[in-house]
């Protein structure tokens, strides 16, 4: 009932440590194989999802794949979940509109913390810088009266959320990423954030850049999201003073190729199953990457509080817009929800069935 699987590799430990740095040097030092015991399915989840196993709910329910527990985490009026349509995996076909009344959740996740620095430079870490931003953006964000999730607000890791276990053989890395996201679908996030800096082994590297993935059933949400952050990035830096330079949008399909499989951001990528088995964030999400902590300009510039407030006002400008462009009709609704999920890892030898690519 519980079958041990060989994975090539730790890929969400790589995906992890690398969100702010691709080219880091230690990565490499990550591909050991390693044993992974898949937890056997709670109930008798369909086949589509059969791959993908849920853990209890934290109130003692049943595990059902594609549920949205809802309201657990954020105070706001859990939504009327008998009103609201849903796919057959489960998941709300209108995941992104405020139901009921209640305040937009946003998600946000200050990049690394506790043993994972993340990049660094001019004397700071960049998980410190993250969460400074974090806790900018949250300030600005419950102003104007939106519901507000940091996955983390300390130096430290996620916290694991009630009723989840970590499966046997997880680093720790890993499972803090897994927390991450288990905490935005405890949270029924309307959207996930994920702030970084960057960091780099070539030294003259700089600029602003956003990564989203190209391949969820809200993928055009991804994108729209993304495109938004960063313009208003972009345009926050500048308007600072300093002029970044636009490395514009990464599409996370490829950002890591090992072992002739190509696995996307760990916190923005669909639900991986087969080799091993993790859950996704169930809503658009974006990770911005402001600037870079390895160059000797930018990083004395990320110290400075007054760049932190002008990247957590950009930030801030990017949901507000974000959220009108779905107010106001311009994003289509994936009409199939989670249902068209497709693995987030393939063989780069060529696309898989119904890949855009
Ligand atoms: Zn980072």
């Amino acid at each position: 009932m519980r079958p041990i699987v060989r994975i090539a590799a730790a890929v969400g430990v790589l995906v992890a440590l690398s969100a702010c740095g691709s080219d880091a040097p230690e990565l490499g030092a990550e591909l050991a194989t390693v044993s992974v015991e898949m937890a056997s399915l709670p109930d008798g989840t369909p086949p589509a999802s059969a791959e993908v196993v849920m853990p209890p709910a934290p109130d003692g329910a049943p595990a059902q794949a594609g549920a949205v527990p809802g309201g657990a985490v954020s105070g706001a009026a859990p939504a009327p979940a008998a009103a609201e349509p849903r796919s057959p995996d489960g998941y709300p076909l209108h995941p992104f509109l405020p139901a009921g009344g209640r305040a937009r959740v946003v998600v946000l996740d200050p990049g690394h913390g506790g043993p994972e620095v993340g990049s660094a430079g001019a004397g700071v870490a960049e998980k410190d810088i993250n969460l400074s931003i974090a806790r900018r953006l949250r300030a600005l964000l419950e102003a104007d009266g939106f519901t507000v999730v940091l996955v983390r607000d300390c130096d430290c890791r996620a916290t694991v959320p009630p009723g989840y276990e970590p499966p046997a053989n997880w680093q720790a890395a890993r499972w803090d990423l897994q927390a991450r996201l288990d905490i935005a679908n405890l949270a029924d996030g309307d959207v996930y954030l994920s702030i970084h800096n960057n960091g780099s082994n070539t030294p003259s590297e700089s600029g602003t850049e956003v990564w989203y993935d190209g391949r969820r059933p809200f993928a055009a949400y991804n994108l729209a999201l993304a495109q938004v952050v960063l313009e208003e990035q972009i345009r926050a830096i500048r308007s600072w003073g300093y002029p970044t330079i636009n490395r514009g949008l990464k599409e996370d399909t490829y950002f890591r190729v090992r072992d002739g499989r190509a696995f996307p951001i760990f916190v923005l990528g669909p639900p991986r199953s087969g080799v091993a088995t993790t859950r996704a964030a169930r809503m658009p999400a974006a990770l911005g990457e402001s600037l870079f902590l390895s160059n000797v300009n930018e990083a004395p510039f990320l110290a400075r509080e007054s760049m932190q407030d002008a990247i957590a006002a950009g930030y801030y400008r990017a949901l507000v817009r974000y959220f009108a462009l779905i107010d106001n009709g311009d994003l289509a609704l994936p009409p199939e929800g989670l249902a068209a999920e497709t693995p987030n890892y393939y063989d780069t030898q060529g696309p898989p069935p119904g890949s855009q690519r």
